[in-house]
Formats: C-alpha cells, structure tokens, sequence
C-alpha cells in the first residue's frame, strides 16, 4: 500500500515538534497533525512564559517511575541543551534551571516553528485525529493519511481542552485517567478565613495522606478562597495526584522550618509572635492555638493543619499524572509493545515529572529518542529494498 509519508506525528507540542525536527533532519518524510489552531500553544505558556526548560539535577527519582530513566541514558541533560542551542535558542542557567536567555517563552517556540519551516515538514493545524487504523502494516489516519510509523505525542488535557485517551485505548492501549498536577490544593478553609492573597514565604509545606507525610516543599504558600497555591503546593500537589487511592489528605504548614527546638525560646524571648508573621497570619495562628502559651503558639506554627485536601480543577493545572500504562511500552525507544511502529513521546505517556524544568526535558527527551529509533529502521528498510 502507498504510504504519503514515513511517519505521522500526531500533536504538535513540545515531545512532537522534537521528534519531528530529528526526524526531518534525517531524512524522514514526517507529518504533524495538530488540533489547535497553531503549533507549541501549550509551549508559550510554560514557566510563567519564562520557559523552564531543563534541570542540571539528577532525573533519577524526579519522575513518578523509573520508567523514563532509560531514555535519560541515551538523551542525557546535554543532548537536550544541544537541540535548543542546534535552534539558536541562547540558555542561561539559573540556579539549576535551564531557561532561554530571554526568559520568553516565545523565542523557544519561534525558533521551533521556523526550524520547521526550514525543514519543509508538513504541517496540518486544526485538524483533529480521531481515528488510527493499521491495515497491512500501514497506519491510516483519519481515513486520509497514510505512514509506515506514528507517533503519539497527544499530551494531556492540563489547562485546557479533551485528552486523546479515547484514541489510545482503540489502539489496545490501557490508560490511567488524567488527573490534575502541579496545581493548587483545595482545603477545608475555616481557619483561613479572610487569608485571600495572603503569602508566606519559607514556608515548609507538607502532604499528609492517611496520617503519613509524603512530600514536603519548602517555598511559597499562598492562601486562597479555596485553598491553598503558591510554589510550595504545586511541588506537593504532583505527589497528591500520584497517590492512587487514600481515605485522608491535608496540608500542614510550618511557617518557620529554620526553627525547630529553638522556637518556644524565640517566642519567649520576644514576648509572643508579634513581628514574626503577616498580621492575618499571626491573627489565625493565635486563633488557632486559643491561648497565648509558647508551648501551644510553636506548635501551631509547625503544624498549622488544612484538612480535606483535594486537588484544584485541571484548568489551573500545568500537568496531569496518568496517560499511556506503560509497562506496554518500550522504556528503551518508546514503541508500543502491542502494535509494532506505533511510538508514544511526552505527557501522554503515565510519567510526571516535578516542577523545574523535568517536564519539558521529559517531552524533549522522549521525542528525540524516537525519531532517533524510528530513523535508523528506516534506514534498515532500505538497506533491505536495496540489497534486492
Ligand atoms: C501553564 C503551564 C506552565 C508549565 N511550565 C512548565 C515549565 O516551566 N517547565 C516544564 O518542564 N514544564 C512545564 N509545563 C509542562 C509542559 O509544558 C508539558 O509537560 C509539555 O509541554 C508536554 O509536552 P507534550 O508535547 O507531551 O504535550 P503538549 O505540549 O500538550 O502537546 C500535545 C499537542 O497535541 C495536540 N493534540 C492532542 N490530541 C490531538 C488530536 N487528537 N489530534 C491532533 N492534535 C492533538 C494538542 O493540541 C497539543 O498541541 C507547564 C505546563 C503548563 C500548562
């Protein structure tokens, strides 16, 4: 059967444009199916429109799973920096996080759409995939495009929009529903009453799930009319998201982490909290802990507790925990298990990332190492028409 092209990448964001600029630049004939009006729009809202890029950490227990380690083997921190500076993109890091130098996002997803241009790689906007089906080893998208490979590169529905995990399941593929991440927690919001707005900065805030604490942030916490936002949530919000099942969750902050026996002093010495806290903050610690003894007031400050902690809605999300199950994928090249020339790259893959930059190098990483995998079976096949 004719095929229009070698591979047809289906999501123009991040994880597909990567694949697709490694891909051209092989050689490979690809095709971008995008359902949104322009490529990377998730891409122009990242990092505050800063663009956190990468991070010079370790990857390894950054990620939900182990899974996405093998491809940080191959695609390591200084492949990733090579393909955006191979895009003229200048980098700054700053304090381990990697950003364009300009801290738009916009240079990093114009210098992607004109590489693409460069390359001559077609592109479909507004054009949403609904259906894939393989007849004699070629894909046929919608009825209308045919390729030998394609790629998933669907990411999720955070911040806006449906997922494609319908798709994926008609492709035998099992999924775990998308939840939001990286997104503010709500609570029970008794005690902060008349917070809004308020923040705190070196905050220690921590996740209690059915009494244990499994993450901790030490950063900014803002108070909400619902909740609870601010840099410190959204690092614990990514391990709410992750837990599976659980009866109980809460916040619990500790306003001064720098002090942990010293404080009944501190507050003796001074006389009580006066001068330590926001006045709003002070009044809700000392309502809290009802008396004015230091013994209560340090405790209140270390465990001021937000009970019924839920996640905020996926339109303030930046990410969604679920996707693609992936012991059925290939964690050395990304091929599905189950349908053979089927890849998957990025968010829609069951792998989350914290904040800082994992993400993108995740979707960047994921990306490149496909298009590089499906690149040299290309070149395998020719050998192979060649040699008869
Ligand atoms: C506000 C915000 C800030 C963020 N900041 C950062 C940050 O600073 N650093 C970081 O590492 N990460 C950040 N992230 C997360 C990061 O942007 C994503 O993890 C990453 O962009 C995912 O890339 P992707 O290619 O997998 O998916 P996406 O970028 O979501 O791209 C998927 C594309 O597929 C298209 N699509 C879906 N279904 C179909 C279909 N059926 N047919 C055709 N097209 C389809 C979508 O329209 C979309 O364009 C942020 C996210 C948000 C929302």
């Amino acid at each position: 059967m004719y095929t229009n092209y070698d591979l047809i990448i289906i999501g123009g964001g991040a994880s597909g444009c990567a694949a697709a600029i490694t891909a051209a630049r092989n050689g490979v004939k690809v095709l971008i199916l995008e359902k949104e009006t322009r490529l990377l729009k998730k891409l122009s809202l990242t990092g505050n429109g800063q663009c956190n890029l990468a991070n010079s950490n370790s990857t390894t227990g950054k990620y939900n799973s182990t899974f996405p380690n093998r491809v940080f083997d191959v695609i390591p921190l200084k492949r990733i920096i090579d393909y955006y500076e191979s895009l003229k993109v200048l980098l700054v890091e700053d304090n381990l996080r990697w950003f364009p130098y300009s801290k738009h996002s916009a240079t990093v997803v114009n210098a992607i759409r004109d590489e693409i241009e460069k390359l001559f790689i077609d592109v479909k906007t507004e054009y949403n995939v609904s259906s894939i089906k393989k007849e004699n080893n070629v894909f046929i998208v919608n009825n209308k495009f045919y390729s030998k490979y394609i790629l998933l590169a669907t990411g999720s529905n955070a911040t806006k929009g449906t997922d494609s995990l319908d798709l994926v399941r008609t492709l035998g593929h099992k999924v775990f529903p998308f939840k939001p991440s990286l997104t503010h927690i709500y609570t029970d919001t008794k005690k902060i009453k008349g917070l809004n707005g308020v923040r705190v900065y070196n905050c220690n805030a921590k996740l209690e799930i059915d009494g244990n604490i499994v993450a901790e942030s030490i950063g900014d916490v803002i108070f909400r009319d619902y909740g609870v936002s601010g840099s410190a949530i959204f690092d614990i919000s990514v391990h709410l998201a992750r837990a599976k099942s659980y009866k109980k969750a809460a916040v619990v902050l500790d306003f001064l982490p720098a002090f942990e026996k010293t404080l009944v002093d501190l507050i003796e010495n001074n006389g009580g909290i006066e001068g330590f806290f926001h006045q709003k903050v002070k009044k809700a610690i000392l309502l809290e802990a009802k008396n004015n003894v230091s013994y209560s007031l340090a405790y209140v400050i270390k465990n001021f507790r937000l009970e019924n902690a839920t996640l905020g809605p996926m339109i303030h999300a930046q990410l969604a925990s679920g996707g693609v199950i992936t012991d059925k994928v290939s964690q050395f090249n990304l091929e599905s298990r189950l349908v053979p020339n089927l890849y998957f790259a990025g968010e829609v893959l069951d792998v989350d990332g914290e904040c800082g930059g994992f993400n993108l190098m995740w979707a960047v990483a994921s990306g490149i190492v496909v298009a590089s995998h499906i690149t040299s079976k290309l070149k395998l096949d020719d050998k192979y028409i060649d040699k008869n």
